[in-house]
């Protein structure tokens, strides 16, 4: 019994300084990051989670009243929950016009549609009142070739110093990759849909 004791006291002391330490480095940290701006955040991988981690934070700064907008670069009659609840909020929120379209391939339309989105989206990028603006699936648009990977970057790299963007989508370029601040890759480990299980409305969109 007394050796129990005493072997729970060691493992506390041992988790006590090994917390400590872990603490200590963490406030390091948190002190050497002084700079204050806006960031660039690409969620990218072939895994679940990129655009409901986008519309989690969308959802972090409309919880508190800051400026945000979403572009989202889907064919315009996908459901989507977040978008009805954003717009009932007014949150600013443009969808790639219905024109564009996986099913018909119709390349030229599917462009014009992705310009007219990207042109929202330069608008916001040139806000310096937005806070946020998350452009949704927008790295397919670059990977067809349906916008100017220059232009996009350019855009990206002259925006207001306090706005944060967020990319989603997969196979995001280096190019991008390389200018962002913060770059997750979502790693599909499993996903329901390979053991035949439907995608559910308000859970998958
Ligand atoms: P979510 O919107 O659920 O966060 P996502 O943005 O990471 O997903 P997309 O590639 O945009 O992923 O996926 C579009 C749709 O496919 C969503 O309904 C998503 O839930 C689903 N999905 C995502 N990853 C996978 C996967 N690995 N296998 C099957 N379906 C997936
Ligand atoms: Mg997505």
């Amino acid at each position: 019994m007394t050796d129990q004791k005493d072997e729970n006291a060691r493992l506390n002391e041992e988790h006590k300084i090994r917390m400590q330490k872990t603490q200590a480095e963490v406030r390091e940290r948190v002190k050497a990051a002084q700079e204050e701006r806006g960031t660039l955040i690409v969620l990218t991988g072939d895994g679940k989670g990129k655009s409901t981690s986008g519309f989690g934070t969308v959802a972090r700064a409309v919880g508190y009243d800051m400026s945000t907008a979403v572009v989202q670069f889907v064919k315009g009659t996908w459901p989507c929950g977040e978008r009805d609840l954003l717009k009932k909020l007014g949150v600013p929120f443009h969808v790639m016009g219905t024109g564009f379209t996986w099913d018909t391939q119709d390349r030229e339309k599917d462009i014009a549609a992705a310009r007219e989105a990207w042109k929202t989206c330069a608008e916001h990028l040139q806000n310096p009142d937005l806070h946020l603006l998350l452009m949704d699936e927008l790295t397919y648009m670059l990977n067809y070739g349906y916008l100017d990977t220059d232009e996009v970057l350019s855009a990206l790299q002259a925006r207001p110093v306090n706005q944060t963007v967020v990319i989603t989508g997969r196979g995001a370029q280096q190019s991008l990759i390389d200018i962002a601040d913060t770059v997750s890759e979502v790693k599909p480990l499993k996903h329901a849909f390979e053991a035949g299980i439907k995608a559910r409305k308000g859970v998958d969109w």
